[in-house]
C-alpha cells in the first residue's frame, strides 16, 4: 500500500463509537467529499453491505485509518458472527444472536450527534428506538430539513438543524427511556441512574442477554410465539414492532406491577373472562416457554409465578392442562357443573339452590371451553362430606324417640340444628347431621347420673315427666335445659330404647325443681301444690 493511501489526520475511535460513524468522522476531519472513499480504499463498497466482508477488511481500513487493527475489531466485535452465524460477540465477550444487530443503520440521534460528536454504536441494537440519553426516536431522516442520514456524507452531522433551532423533541415515553437507558448500560456499559425506574433487580444486575432475551420473549408471545432471539421480532412491521418494545417497556419498568398488566393484557386478548381463569387457556405458550428458558431469564420466570400466585388469591383459576400444575383431573380447581352434580349425586336445579345457599362456591365464567358455570372442587368436596351424614327428619325422630312435632319444637328452642329445610334454605325436606345428633345423645348419656334414684318406683320417662307438666308449659329443651345446667338429675331410664327414651326423671326432684321454677319465673301467683 502507498503512503497516500493513508490519511493525514488520524484518530483514535471512541470507545462506543461505530464503525460507519468512524469513518464519516475521520472523512469529515480529512475533509473529503464522501466516506466512501475511505472505504474504497480498503475495498469496501457502501451498497449491498455485509458485516463479514467489513469484518475481513479491518486489516486493511486499520492502515488506512493509521490505528491498530485491534481498535477497529473492538469496534466491529458484534459483527463476527461465529458458528453458523447465528450468534456475535460483544465487547465483553459475550454471545448474543444476531437478530439482535441490526447492521449497517443509518438512524442516529441527531442531537447526540451534535453533542458528543460521534455516532454511537448503541443504534445498532435492534430493540434501541430511542436516545438515551436524550428521550429522541433514532431517525434516519431530519424531522425539520428532511435531509437523510446518508452513509456516504461527509459530515458526522447530516445537517445543522439541531445546532440552529436547539434540541429536537423528545418523543420517548418515561418507561422507553429507561428501557434504553437500560440497554445502553448493558451494552455498552454506561451508568445510567435506573432506580426511578424500578425494574426487577434480577434483570438490573443481569447480562445484557437476559435483558435482550426477556424483550424478544414478550414481542414474540404477542405473536404467541416463544423465541428469545429476536427472530419473530425482526419479522413484524416497524409500527408493530415499535408499539412491541413500548409495551415491553411499561412491562419491565414498576416490577412487577407493569409485568401483571402486561400478562393481564395478554389474557384478555386470548378472551379471558371476569372470572375465571384458565391458566392452560391464556398462558399455557408462556409458561412452558418461560419455565423452558428459566435460567435465560430468570426474573421473567418469577415475574409470571407471581402473577400466577397472585391470580390463585383473587380469581377463579383452572388448573387444567396446565403443563406443570396438572396432576390429573382430580387437581381440576374448578368442576364444571354437569361434573359437580354428578360427583354430587344432584340435579342441576338442586346444585344452583346449593350454590345459592352458601353450601357450594361458583359461578359463570370464561373457560378455555367457553362460558361456563364452574363450583369450586374444595366447596364441592366439603359437601359431599357432608352430604354423607345428613338424614331426614323421620330418622332423628326415630333416632331420639321422640315425635316429628317434638322435633320441631327442639329446633324451635335451638337444642338441635337443622342443616336444611324450607325455612332455612328453601329445601323442599328437612335435613340434620347425623353427627350432631349422635353428639346430642353422648351428652346427655355423660350426665346420666351413677346413682339410682332412691325409689325405682320413683323414676319416670322425661316423655311422661313432659306430658305430667306439659300445661304447665314444660317442654323437652326446657328439661334439657335443666339437666344440662345440672338443675336436674338425669337417670337410666330404659336402656333397651332409643334416644330420649332411655333416660328418666325422679318424680320429687322434678316436682321440687320445675315447681321452684313454675312458682318464681313462670307464673308467681299460682300454688306449687297445684302442680301435682
Ligand atoms: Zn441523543
Ligand atoms: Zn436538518
Amino acid at each position: 500500500m502507498e503512503f497516500s493511501d493513508r490519511l493525514v489526520i488520524r484518530s483514535k475511535p471512541y470507545p462506543n463509537e461505530s464503525l460507519i460513524g468512524y469513518l464519516i468522522r475521520i472523512t469529515e476531519l480529512n475533509h473529503y467529499d464522501e466516506m466512501s472513499w475511505v472505504a474504497h480504499l480498503a475495498g469496501l463498497q457502501l451498497s449491498g453491505m455485509r458485516p463479514n466482508d467489513w469484518v475481513a477488511k479491518l486489516g486493511e481500513l486499520a492502515k488506512i485509518v493509521g490505528q491498530p487493527v485491534s481498535e477497529l475489531r473492538s469496534l466491529a466485535s458484534y459483527l463476527v458472527t461465529e458458528g453458523n452465524h447465528s450468534h456475535s460477540t460483544l465487547r465483553s465477550d459475550e454471545t448474543i444472536s444476531r437478530f439482535l444487530i441490526r447492521w449497517p443503520t443509518s438512524k442516529i440521534c441527531f442531537q447526540c450527534v451534535d453533542e458528543f460528536g460521534y455516532v454511537s454504536t448503541l443504534a445498532d441494537l435492534k430493540f434501541v428506538t430511542h436516545c438515551p440519553h436524550h428521550g429522541a426516536r433514532l431517525i434516519d431522516q431530519c424531522p425539520k430539513c428532511g435531509i437523510s442520514v446518508r452513509f456516504n456524507r461527509a459530515k458526522v452531522s447530516p445537517c445543522n438543524c439541531s445546532k440552529v433551532v436547539g434540541p429536537l423533541p423528545s418523543s420517548a415515553s418515561e418507561a422507553r427511556l429507561g428501557l434504553m437507558k437500560l440497554l445502553s448500560n448493558k451494552f455498552q456499559g454506561t451508568e445510567f441512574d435506573l432506580s426511578p425506574y424500578c425494574f426487577s433487580a434480577a434483570l438490573g444486575n443481569g447480562g445484557p442477554n437476559q435483558a435482550l432475551g426477556a424483550i424478544s420473549l414478550m414481542i414474540a408471545i404477542g405473536d404467541n410465539q416463544i423465541d428469545l432471539s429476536g427472530k419473530v421480532a425482526n419479522r413484524v412491521s416497524f409500527e408493530e414492532f415499535d408499539a412491541s418494545v413500548e409495551r415491553v417497556a411499561n412491562a419491565l419498568v414498576g416490577w412487577p406491577n407493569g409485568f401483571f398488566k402486561f400478562v393481564d393484557e395478554l389474557c384478555r386478548q386470548r378472551g379471558k373472562g371476569q372470572r375465571a381463569f384458565s391458566l392452560s387457556g391464556y398462558l399455557g405458550k408462556f409458561y412452558s416457554g418461560l419455565q423452558q428458558h428459566a435460567d435465560q431469564v430468570p426474573f421473567l420466570w418469577e415475574g409470571l409465578q407471581l402473577y400466577i400466585e397472585r391470580s390463585l388469591k383473587t380469581t377463579i383459576v383452572t388448573k387444567r392442562g396446565n403443563p406443570t400444575l396438572l396432576k390429573g383431573k382430580e387437581d381440576r380447581w374448578f368442576l364444571p357443573r354437569v361434573v359437580a352434580c354428578r360427583r354430587l349425586g344432584v340435579g342441576r336445579n338442586e346444585l344452583h339452590r346449593l350454590v345459592w345457599a352458601g353450601y357450594l362456591e361458583g359461578g359463570y365464567g370464561a373457560t378455555s371451553y367457553g362460558e361456563m358455570f364452574c363450583v369450586t372442587r374444595e366447596s364441592v368436596d366439603k359437601y359431599r362430606g357432608l352430604k354423607k351424614h345428613l338424614i331426614g327428619r323421620r330418622e332423628v325422630a326415630r333416632m331420639l324417640g321422640i315425635s316429628i312435632g317434638t322435633l320441631y319444637g327442639l329446633v324451635e328452642a335451638g337444642c338441635i340444628q337443622e342443616v336444611h329445610s324450607p325455612r332455612k334454605d328453601r329445601c323442599r325436606d328437612w335435613y340434620f347431621d347425623m353427627r350432631s345428633i349422635t353428639e346430642l345423645v353422648t351428652q346427655f348419656e355423660n350426665l346420666v347420673s351413677k346413682k339410682k334414684t332412691h325409689q325405682a318406683s320413683d323414676a319416670i320417662s322425661l316423655k311422661s315427666a313432659i306430658s305430667r307438666y306439659n300445661k304447665q308449659g314444660l317442654s323437652y329443651s326446657r328439661i334439657l335445659d335443666g339437666i344440662r345446667n345440672k338443675e336436674l338429675r338425669l337417670y337410666r331410664f330404659d336402656n333397651s330404647s332409643m334416644g330420649f327414651l332411655r333416660w328418666g326423671v325422679d318424680a320429687d326432684e322434678l316436682r321440687s325443681w320445675y315447681g321452684q321454677i313454675y312458682v318464681t319465673e313462670l307464673s308467681p301467683s299460682t300454688c306449687p301444690e297445684q302442680l301435682g
